[in-house]
């Protein structure tokens, strides 16, 4: 990968900063985004070969002046995202808007940030983190996991209208995976998750980096309108 300049949104922790790790072994420039500035400096102080910009998705203008910051990417992780969770019922609307903006409004703009750089290059990668609960559902996500849905058809969508300019988009769909994402849910959770896993253990950040690294990779180059499912075998 040396040559290309990846920039990995949600990067400052979890999975995003296992890919940032990632991507940056294999000789990615790596570009590592997110709100919190001190997190942001501390993670790319131990990434050699790396920055950082700071980047709120849920606004338009900081997405365009976070990418003009970073300048030409080649590869795309978008992977940060939030939970607002409540049932659908009793669901207030700021938290539904508020989700569907971080989560897949801001992929969105994100995407075309970097689409013309890449089209001119012809060459590209777009990597979305969706979630095992736009494939399976889940009771009290609803807005989580339309926006986590939405994000499969958008990279279905992206790879179509991009193949002729040799820029791939896929999306991986990671099971339960140990970060402060799911660091809050209750042990009881925990456990009755752990029980519907085969493999028997819950996810690492770095089991989706290895998913990211390989998609972003030469290798990878026939790969596009992918749903790769990392969920330890809990969804099929
Ligand atoms: P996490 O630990 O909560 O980290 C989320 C990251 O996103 C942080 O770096 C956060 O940094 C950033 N972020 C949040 N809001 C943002 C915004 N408005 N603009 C820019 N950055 C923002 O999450 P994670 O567990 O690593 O999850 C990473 C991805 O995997 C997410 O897309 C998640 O939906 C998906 N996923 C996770 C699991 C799981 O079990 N953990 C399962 C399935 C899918 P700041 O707060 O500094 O902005």
């Amino acid at each position: 990968m040396t040559n290309r300049t990846a920039l990995v949104t949600g990067a400052s922790r979890g999975i995003g900063l296992a890919c940032a790790r990632a991507l940056a072994e294999a000789g990615a420039k790596v570009i590592l985004a997110a709100r919190d500035r001190a997190k942001l400096e501390a993670a790319s102080a131990a990434i050699p070969n790396s920055s950082f910009v700071e980047l709120d998705l849920a606004s338009p203008d900081s997405i365009k002046s976070a990418f003009a910051q970073a300048g030409r990417v080649d590869i795309l992780v978008n992977n940060a995202a939030i939970t607002k969770d409540g049932l659908a019922l009793r669901m207030k609307k700021d938290d539904w808007d508020a989700v569907i903006a971080t989560n897949l409004t801001g992929a969105f703009l994100a995407i075309q940030q970097v689409l013309p750089a890449m089209m001119k290059e012809r060459w590209g990668r777009i990597i979305n983190i969706s979630s095992v609960v736009a494939e399976a559902g889940n009771p009290g996500q609803a807005n989580y996991v339309a926006s986590k849905a939405g994000l499969i058809g958008l990279t279905k969508s992206i790879a179509q209208e991009m193949a002729s300019r040799n820029i791939t988009a896929n999306a991986i769909t990671p099971g339960f995976i140990e970060t402060d994402m799911t660091a809050v849910l209750s042990e009881d959770l925990k456990a009755k998750m752990l029980a519907q896993i085969p493999l028997k253990r819950l996810g690492k950040p770095e089991d989706i980096a290895a998913a990211v690294r390989f998609l972003a990779s030469e290798e990878a180059s026939y790969i596009t309108g992918h749903v790769l499912a990392v969920n330890g075998g809990m969804y099929m």
